[in-house]
């Protein structure tokens, strides 16, 4: 039967917040959350409220010293003296918390069987913090968390990971790079910040093969990304077989976001959405949780989001057709993908 989705919202998270202009700012929830409280998604979606991740929890993925430095560059006068755009306020390293927390909340619910599918509407974003350093707005690495709290809670031992944020998910990729128990997809704009995630990376030791990078070029837009991702997370899936898809949702690949130069429609999110709840079904139970990352044009993040909930209000059905492209093929050709899964 199908379940309603479980929604993470709180008014807290527009307490990380800045008098001056920032690209990542309490508006881009505000709208989104009024919207969830009206039709048609009123009584549709479960929402729950967060708490805030414990010390434990953070120091599964970030060293003390770090999260002494942050401590120490909370400056109310000087909110950037960490770095020139994570900003550090107040009530930053709470809310931080409470992200990250959101997100264990909904893993909780999934393992638990409440919900199948879920989405974590958290800020500030985390796939840039790495153990020891953040950066591009991230804080604590809410995915990397998640995923380290399932492995130390319910000992799973294969968890996917895709992201498909606009940029690489360097933080993401530098905690699980040593380990075969968290698989890292990330699909992102080549030669954009922060100018990792070439697709040479593929993990080191026991996590050899299990970082798999796919830089596209400008322009691309929903068949080449569709593309991608159906054929690689399509076949790998069925290798790897996870026990759970955790999604590090970052809208800013969209057409009308200006920090990117992809050109992913408003209904790309729904079809992508739509791909990953039927590799769900077929491996993990239906296990998906959603966590948002970037997106920057207030308007279109919206819209998307909506998108990605609109998929997630309806069960799994068909596997979404998806066309041969041409130019998508070709980043494959001598991807050294090959050398590890079967495509
Ligand atoms: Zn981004």
């Amino acid at each position: 039967m199908h379940k309603r989705p479980g929604i993470v919202s709180d008014q807290r998270f527009f307490d990380h917040a800045i008098p001056q202009h920032s690209l990542e700012n309490p508006a881009r929830l505000r709208r989104l959350y009024t919207r969830l409280a009206a039709e048609p998604y009123l009584g549709r979606v479960q929402c729950f409220r967060p708490r805030e991740a414990s010390a434990e929890d953070i120091e599964a993925v970030h060293s003390s010293f770090y999260q002494e430095q942050l401590r120490e560059h909370v400056n109310v006068q000087d909110p950037f003296s960490y770095d020139r755009d994570t900003y550090l306020m107040e009530q930053s390293l709470y809310t931080a918390a409470l992200a990250a927390g959101g997100c264990l909340e909904l893993a909780d619910r999934i393992v638990a069987g409440e919900i199948d599918y879920g989405f974590a509407l958290v800020r500030p974003p985390g796939h840039h913090a790495e153990p020891g350093r953040g950066m591009g707005f991230c804080l604590y690495n809410n995915v990397a968390i998640t995923a380290q709290y399932l492995r130390r809670v319910y000992g799973m031992q294969r968890i996917l990971i895709l992201d498909f944020d606009v940029h690489h998910g360097n933080g993401t990729q530098a905690v699980f790079n040593e380990t075969d128990q968290v698989l890292f997809c990330s699909i992102h704009q080549e030669k954009l910040f922060p100018f990792t995630g070439k697709p040479q990376e593929v993990g080191i030791g026991k996590g050899y093969g299990y970082t798999l990078n796919l830089p596209v070029h400008q322009q691309f837009g929903d068949a080449e990304y569709l593309f991608l991702l159906n054929r690689v997370l399509g076949n790998v899936v069925e290798q790897y077989l996870p026990q759970i898809i955790l999604v590090s949702a970052g809208y800013d690949g969209h057409e009308d976001d200006s920090i990117s130069r992809t050109l992913l429609s408003t209904h790309w999110f729904f079809v992508v959405t739509e791909l990953l709840k039927f590799f769900a079904h077929e491996v993990c139970d239906d296990r998906v949780l959603f966590i948002l990352e970037g997106g920057y044009n207030p308007v279109s993040l919206e819209a998307s989001v909506l998108a990605t909930v609109d998929s997630l209000l309806t069960p799994c059905g068909k596997r979404p057709g998806v066309a041969y492209s041409q130019r998508a093929a070709k980043i494959l050709a001598h991807h050294p993908v090959h050398q590890f899964w079967t495509l």
